[in-house]
């Protein structure tokens, strides 16, 4: 089963060309789960617990026997920090990670953060990405969701009813719908045969963790030296005694070989005149700047989340937010077309909000990686967009690029926060963000006298004049994004039926 074929629903998805299969042989498997997600890293099970936010049977099918082993630190960015307080876990995720500040990251230009940025979570949480998505996946299964490790989804067909998934050992499953969230060389992506255009790697570079031998004094002397030569190159505290280094891997040796702490030293020695005495690596990886972003994220029941849909190179850290944020905006779209109330076109709303996302990000990381190039040109540019982050304004805008703050989807003509998320505020029962535990959307009324009608299994209604806002009244989808601003109830009635589809009897 290595050829798929593309279901009919809805048409808008229909795929010129492709095969289309009524329901068949294939569906003698029977249809188990709503979802099977293929892959559990940090999409796949921050995905598979939004699914079950909505009582949506899902099934994570993980090749791998064993969590990832390797103990590379992540940041988690501002608006991945507000969606994990939006579901309750941020407390039990800071209590594994170490917070720094929010300001640094674009191309590492040494810049602090604007001071006021909009968030009640203004800071970079270092993690390791293990135990990130351990706590994902443990919220998952306590959620209900079923993880299956050791199995490799290699081969899949659809139909008008679902998909039959194939794993490795033959044995055939099936669900009414299949996501891949199975990385950066997806065999739910290659098996689709969607495009993944881009770029292939240029210029790689070296980045791992270690300790160093030397005192702080010393290196930050020394780093702020190089800093001058504005060679790519850094070393920086990352917490408990460890060290993030990123040298070239320009003159080291074996491509095909995992770097070594030598080769580190080696790169060290070359940029600094010493290795700063580093030892004991926590992990040691090679890395391009591949950039590549699927040509859609849905034939018919298949989606694509996280890597699988998009790569590019880890400056600025953002990939594993990047895939998180699809699996909190796909969610409860998705429930919502298991549970029977999604309007017509909400599904297609994911790929027509996250793609462009993902687009910007490949740009902002295209433009990291050129402000890194040590020649004269791109060294140019890095010095005058120094100079420019010291524009509030300018800081501003990278800082909130980068964190995800900034993203406004678009949702037709209307206020500037129409369409962008809305940050934890005071309300009465103290903050926002403790209301949408459940994945519901939520009515946030300062009038009183607004109803959420015939939506309310879907909808919370919270009446507070005493809401830190600026409006009347709005109307968050689940993900926290304002899907309408106003004060009349017929208006609000119509956008209800835009997200949340029709009311119930
Ligand atoms: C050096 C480096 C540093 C980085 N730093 C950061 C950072 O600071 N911040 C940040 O946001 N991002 C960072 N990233 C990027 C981040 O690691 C990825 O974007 C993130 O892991 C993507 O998550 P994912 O769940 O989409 O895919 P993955 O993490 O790749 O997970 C995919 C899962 O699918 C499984 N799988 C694969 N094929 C199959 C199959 N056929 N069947 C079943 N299961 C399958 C895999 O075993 C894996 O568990 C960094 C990356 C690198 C290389």
């Amino acid at each position: 089963m290595h050829s798929q074929h593309v279901a009919a629903e809805p048409p808008s998805n229909d795929v010129p060309g492709a095969l289309w299969s009524p329901a068949s042989g294939a569906n003698r498997v029977p249809l188990t789960f709503d979802v099977i997600i293929a892959g559990c890293g940090p999409t796949g099970a921050m995905l598979a617990a939004e699914l079950r936010l909505h009582d949506v049977r899902v099934l994570v099918l993980e090749k791998e026997t064993e969590p990832k082993s390797f103990v590379r630190i992540v940041g988690l960015h501002i608006r991945s920090l507000e969606l994990m307080a939006m579901r309750g876990l941020l407390d039990r995720i800071l209590q594994h990670g170490r917070q720094r500040p929010a300001g640094g990251f674009f191309a590492a230009i040494n810049k602090p953060a604007p001071k006021g940025l909009d968030s009640a979570h203004a800071y970079l949480l270092g993690i390791p990405q293990p135990v990130i998505e351990r706590l994902l996946e443990e919220h998952a299964i306590e959620l209900g969701a079923q993880v299956r490790r050791g199995c490799a989804v290699t081969g899949f067909e659809q139909d008008d009813e679902g998909v039959t998934v194939e794993l490795a050992g033959g044995e055939r499953l099936r669900s009414r719908y299949l996501v891949g969230c199975d990385g950066a060389r997806s065999t739910v992506r290659k098996l689709l045969g969607v495009g993944f255009p881009g770029e292939p790697s240029r210029t790689e570079t070296l980045m791992g963790e270690m300790e160093v031998g030397v005192p702080q004094a010393e290196i930050t002397a020394k780093v702020a030296e190089i800093r001058e030569t504005h060679q790519p190159f850094w070393l920086r505290p990352f917490g408990e005694g460890i060290y993030s280094v990123v040298v070239p891997a320009a003159g080291v040796s074996d491509r095909a070989e995992p770097p070594t702490l030598e080769d580190f030293q080696q790169q060290l020695r070359a940029i600094a005149g010493t290795d700063f005495g580093v030892h004991s690596p926590r992990w040691l990886s090679r890395f391009g700047d591949a950039t590549r972003l699927a040509e859609r994220y849905r034939v018919g029941r298949v989606l694509l989340a996280g890597d699988a849909a998009h790569i590019h190179p880890p400056i600025g850290g953002q990939g594993l937010n990047l895939g998180v944020q699809d699996a909190f905006n796909l969610g409860w779209k998705l429930a919502a077309q298991i549970r029977g109330w999604a309007p017509e076109t909400l599904l297609d709303t994911y790929q027509a909000e996250r793609h462009p996302v993902a687009g910007d990000v490949l740009d902002n990381t295209r433009a990291q990686m050129e402000l890194l190039s040590t020649e004269p040109g791109p060294q140019a540019v890095r010095r005058l967009l120094t100079e420019l982050m010291d524009f509030d304004e300018v800081n501003r805008h990278l800082i909130e690029k980068i964190t995800a703050i900034g993203i406004r989807y678009d949702f037709g003509a209307g206020p500037d926060l129409l369409g962008r998320r809305l940050r934890d505020i005071d309300v009465k029962q103290g903050h926002l963000y403790g209301l949408l535990h459940r994945g519901r959307g939520l009515l946030l009324d300062r009038t009183e006298r607004l109803t959420v009608g015939g939506w309310s299994d879907r909808v919370d209604h919270l009446a507070d004049p005493t809401a830190a806002l600026d409006v009347p009244c709005l109307l968050l989808r689940p993900d926290g994004h304002v899907a309408w601003i106003g004060d009349d109830q017929q208006d609000l009635d119509d956008h209800l039926s835009r997200w949340f589809g029709k009311p119930a009897d």
